[in-house]
């Protein structure tokens, strides 16, 4: 078995602060801690991008179908520019993005390009304007499709034949933690994209642009065209004022570690997919006009019968499958209000308090991802729990840790 990753250091983590005296050290949980800076504000300014595209310390990783291009699974495989010039062409950034936007034309394919940030530690990467400095890093879609089939089936072939593949599977828990980070911020985004190829307000094509981090639908389309001006669209709301139709959704969803009112026993439920023994913390989706204290004691309530009194939030973790982020918190149930009653909604098989002392347990000995086997010093019917990459565990291990007592030290 191999050792699972470590996870990323909470930024500041050394700094004396009252913040960290109170409530302890910060948690940065897997997925998050990316090493790279958004410069998000550059997104739009083409001069960098492509600047950024073609220098010698530019790094592209590669998703074929979201499946990332890997070494191993403990290292992504990234390529360089000259690998990747046949699917993006010599430079899709000559043109300013309101230039692009007015020669849209629709029925032209073109590979979904992400710029995701510069990387500060590498002093050898690009500077520019004298303030923005790092080695850029892109996201690329090589799957092979349309107009770019050919060229796709290529590279790919020759990414293989140096030992490199696609890593199929849909978790990828096995990557260092920046690593991790990454990955993520890209799968993301690549996703997004995929999903919105037309316009939520009117069902036309839409073009990515920002880097890749927006998807507008252009006022007009050349692929209609009988000659070389393009051909108007009906009005669209998106067009006007600030939209939040086309810009990457993250959805926000509530995971929860509740402890009884008296702080000695911890609320664990397990879901009907998951093996017998295996359980974690309850969890659900944030609905609209809901706050995150509300989700909990609702989300609590229907799969439990649980009433949540007092809910503080404990730390959170961006999960890419597809969109959320996982917002972590600890509540603690009201006098009397522990009874468990799983026939409100039908989403777990079995919920049961837990001690502190049995948790602990099954954190040491007792986790890993569904469907692996545990550590060698567990004993059989013994607890289950989640792995390390999983906010879950870190929820347990901050109350097990003292977290509510006011002496957490993690
Ligand atoms: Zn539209």
């Amino acid at each position: 078995m191999t050792a699972p990753p470590a996870l990323p250091e909470p930024a500041h983590a050394e700094l004396d602060s009252m913040l960290s005296r109170k409530f302890g050290k910060e948690v940065a949980n897997y997925f998050s801690g990316s090493p790279l800076n958004r410069v998000s504000f550059l997104r739009t300014d083409h001069a960098f991008l492509s600047q950024a595209l073609k220098h010698p310390s530019t790094s592209f990783l590669l998703f074929n179908n979201l499946n990332p291009l890997v070494k191993s699974p403990t290292q992504l495989g990234y390529s360089l520019y000259k690998d990747v010039q046949s699917l993006i062409g010599e430079d899709p950034f000559t043109k300013s993005e309101e230039d692009l936007i007015k020669e849209y034309n629709s029925s032209t394919y073109i590979p979904q390009l992400i710029f995701l940030g510069l990387d500060d530690r590498n002093k050898e990467g690009l500077v520019y304007k004298d303030h923005y400095k790092g080695a850029p890093y892109f996201a690329l879609d090589v799957t092979p499709k349309e107009s770019v089939t050919t060229a796709a089936e290529s590279l790919i072939a020759s990414l293989e034949s140096k030992g490199l593949e696609f890593s199929k599977g849909r978790m990828h828990l096995s990557l260092p933690p920046e690593e991790a980070a990454i990955y993520a911020a890209a799968r993301h985004v690549l996703d997004w994209n995929s999903r919105n190829p037309f316009c939520a307000a009117c069902g036309h094509r839409t073009f990515s642009v920002n880097g890749g981090f927006k998807r507008t639908c252009p006022p007009a389309d050349l692929a209609s065209s009988l000659d070389t001006s393009s051909v108007p669209r009906p009005p669209c709301a998106t067009r006007t004022g600030v939209s939040n139709l086309s810009f990457p959704r993250t959805d926000p969803t509530v995971i929860m570690a509740v402890v009884s009112h008296d702080g000695s026993k911890i609320l664990l439920g397990r879901g009907k997919r998951f093996p017998p023994l295996w359980y974690s913390t309850l969890a659900g989706f944030l609905e609209p006009a809901e706050s995150v204290e509300e989700a909990v004691r609702r989300e609590v309530w229907e799969e439990s019968g649980v009433h949540v009194g007092r809910v503080v939030v404990h730390s959170t973790q961006p999960w890419p499958y597809p969109a959320n982020l996982m917002i972590g918190a600890i509540g603690q149930a009201i006098p009397g209000g522990e009874e468990i009653h799983l026939g409100h909604d039908a989403e777990l098989a079995d919920a049961k308090w837990y001690t502190a002392d049995e948790v602990r347990e099954a954190l040491r000995i007792g986790t890993s991802g569904i469907g692996e086997g545990p550590g060698p010093e567990y004993k059989e019917g013994g607890l289950r729990l989640p792995p390390g990459t999983a906010i879950a565990h870190q929820l347990l291990s901050a109350v097990v840790g003292g977290f509510l007592g006011g002496e957490a030290k993690i």
